[in-house]
């Protein structure tokens, strides 16, 4: 962080306010503190028929991968309408009956997933500007070695594995990128 957003001034310094016990730019002439939170990602299972709806990725990170339809919260909207904003936007698709399903922490890149089932009533779907491609896909066709991020992997195999069952419920767990790369996850 270069300059204030509240004053314009470039007398930033990243240090440890009075009362407080973490890092924060603060800027030394106006006062003001600069407080970084984690983000809320939401999207979609978007299902039709026996299918669900994957798009794959004509942004960075990524690029080329297959990808749920998800994207960051925008301020003032709902969560519900976050997820179905991001899947108009990533597939020109229109979701309805959204039903959360998975919570997830990602505490080393501070954000948290929240991801619902939903039904796109009229199977409709093509490639919006963030996507290259738009597919509903069965079990078997989901690429599994080529999507985008292990929280999707994860969301996936949760949501495969309830629809075995006949049941959908509530998950929530973490997952956590190590400095070595491998990737840690809890189911809690
Ligand atoms: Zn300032």
């Amino acid at each position: 962080m270069k300059f204030c957003s509240n004053c314009g001034s470039n007398n930033i310094e990243h240090k440890i306010p009075d009362g407080d016990n973490r890092l924060r730019h603060c800027c030394l002439d106006c006062g003001t503190i600069f407080y970084e939170n984690p983000k809320i990602v939401a999207g979609c299972i978007a299902q039709w028929q026996d299918k669900i709806l994957l798009c794959k990725r004509a942004i960075e990170p990524r690029y080329g991968a297959w990808t749920l339809p998800a994207g960051f919260m925008e301020n003032h909207e709902t969560i519900q309408h976050a997820a179905a904003r991001e899947t108009f936007e990533e597939a020109t698709a229109r979701a309805s009956n959204l039903e959360l399903f998975a919570v997830y922490n990602l505490p080393h890149i501070s954000q948290v997933y929240m991801m619902f089932t939903a039904d796109i009533e009229d199977g409709k779907a093509r490639s919006g500007i963030e996507s290259l491609e738009t597919q509903f896909v069965e079990e078997h066709q989901i690429p599994w070695n080529d999507l985008a991020f292990p929280i999707i992997n994860e969301t996936l195999e949760l949501y495969f594995e309830d629809r075995k069952r006949g049941k959908f419920s509530l998950h929530v767990g973490e997952i956590t990128r190590k400095p070595d790369r491998t990737i840690h996850k809890v189911r809690y």
